[in-house]
């Protein structure tokens, strides 16, 4: 966009990129919007397409059939899918950001050959199965466990609200192998495959937000998962839930920008076409307010996930901004929602125009991925920590 800083911290070839996928999202997504919310899940086809355009793993390595790109193009393709439908972003955030990641940097060869292959190529989904009912903000406390018997383990407990269970053909399902309640050491992470005895997913939930994309319950009884099976190593699995944490608030930060973004080009559309006592709603001061306080949230939230993208591609340390951008943003997307829908007036409680479907999106980020409480915490104890004030 003309006069934005945060364009320009993009490099001309993934300004290009960007053009492409949005058009990609413009032309094949927002048609089939309406009816994926109702199917309750993406079509099969829409993400074989995407993996056959090289939309999936972009940024994963050639020799799986990725495109070897940067993680501004992942940043990119989250940011312009969240800004057509934040539930298809669901959906690939934890194919992609996720699971894809956690399997480059840790799965073996012949996991990789069998997960992220299908996964990059769209022809297959996952979850990452960590929330269990008495409490998701307590990452480090399931009840779920995991024994070795001869050279198998042994998996009992139950996961819930798990993205993609219904669609997914493997399951990342974090269990405890050793060690005590919330001790980061102890927690081990099993691919477990759709079909392993045992295993079973419960009804999709019938949610407020991101419709397009399942959710359910996951239940393990006795599921024999072969040691082969362990994600990097024995008793690491919390260690790496934990360090993949950081980035997975920045990229909040992508889906909340794309939200807001959308929120921001219907409001202008509508408010220049409305007219109210004769004139089109923009001229109105009141009107202008929302729509500049809309621009600035979308400026400031996109400059600083753009920025902390950079940072984690050089490796640094983004604990207190990953928690600030995921914060900032969610607000950003809840407000300008809000304002969205205020704006079209009685038009925007119509679920045919997208505003209300932006509004119950919105919401969904200041709770999944971590709630603004945590986030609120993580915040003050990192900066009580700089100022070397422990806590
Ligand atoms: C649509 C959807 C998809 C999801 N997908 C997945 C998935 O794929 N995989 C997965 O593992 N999980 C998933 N989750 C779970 C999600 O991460 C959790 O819902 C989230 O972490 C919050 O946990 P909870 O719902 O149990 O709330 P709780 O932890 O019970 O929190 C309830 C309230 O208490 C507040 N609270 C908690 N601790 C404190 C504190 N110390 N101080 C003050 N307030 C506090 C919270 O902020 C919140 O307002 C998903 C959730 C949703 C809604």
């Amino acid at each position: 966009m003309n006069g934005s800083v945060a364009q320009s911290l993009l490099t001309e070839e993934e300004r290009e990129f960007q053009a492409v996928v949005r058009q990609f999202m413009d032309t094949h997504v927002r048609p089939i919007v309406p009816e994926m919310e109702r199917a309750g899940r993406p079509p099969a086809e829409l993400l074989k397409l995407m993996g056959d355009q090289g939309l999936l793993g972009c940024f994963a390595p050639e020799e799986y059939g990725g495109g070897g790109g940067s993680l501004m193009s992942r940043a990119i393709v989250a940011e312009q899918t969240a800004r057509v439908d934040a539930g298809l972003d669901a959906t690939l955030f934890v194919n992609m950001s996720l699971i894809a990641r956690h399997l480059i940097q840790r799965g073996t060869e012949e996991q990789k050959r069998r997960y992220l292959v299908p996964l990059i190529a769209g022809t297959s989904s996952a979850s990452i199965c960590l929330t269990e009912a008495h409490g998701g903000s307590d990452a480090l406390s399931p009840r779920t466990t995991a024994r070795l018997d001869g050279d198998e383990w042994v998996v009992n407990g139950s996961k819930t609200f798990i993205t993609n269970a219904p669609i997914a053909d493997v399951f990342l399902v974090f269990a405890r192998t050793s060690g005590e309640n919330r001790r980061a050491r102890g927690g081990t992470a099993f691919l477990v495959e759709k079909d392993t005895p045992g295993l079973s997913v419960g009804r999709p939930f019938d949610k407020l937000s991101l419709r397009s994309s399942p959710t359910a319950e996951v239940f393990l009884e006795d599921v024999r998962v072969p040691a082969g099976q362990v994600l990097g190593e024995v008793d690491m699995g919390f260690y790496y839930m934990l360090e993949g944490l950081d980035l997975e608030r920045v990229f909040e930060g992508a889906s909340n920008t794309g939200i807001a973004q959308a929120c921001l080009e219907l409001a202008v559309e509508y408010s220049s076409q409305r007219e109210v006592f004769g004139q089109a709603l923009s001229s109105y001061q009141l009107t202008q307010d929302k729509i500049a306080r809309m621009a600035t949230g979308v400026e400031t939230s996109r400059v600083m996930f753009y920025h902390l993208i950079r940072e984690l591609e050089r490796g640094e340390e983004v604990t207190r901004s990953a928690a600030i951008i995921k914060l900032h943003s969610s607000l950003v997307a809840v407000e300008a929602s809000r304002e969205v829908v205020q704006i079209l007036g009685g038009y925007g409680l119509m679920e045919e125009y997208p505003a209300a479907r932006l509004y119950r999106d919105a919401k969904h980020h200041e709770i999944g991925a971590g709630t603004s409480e945590i986030m609120k915490t993580i915040i003050a104890r990192e900066t009580y920590k700089a100022a070397g004030a422990g806590r």
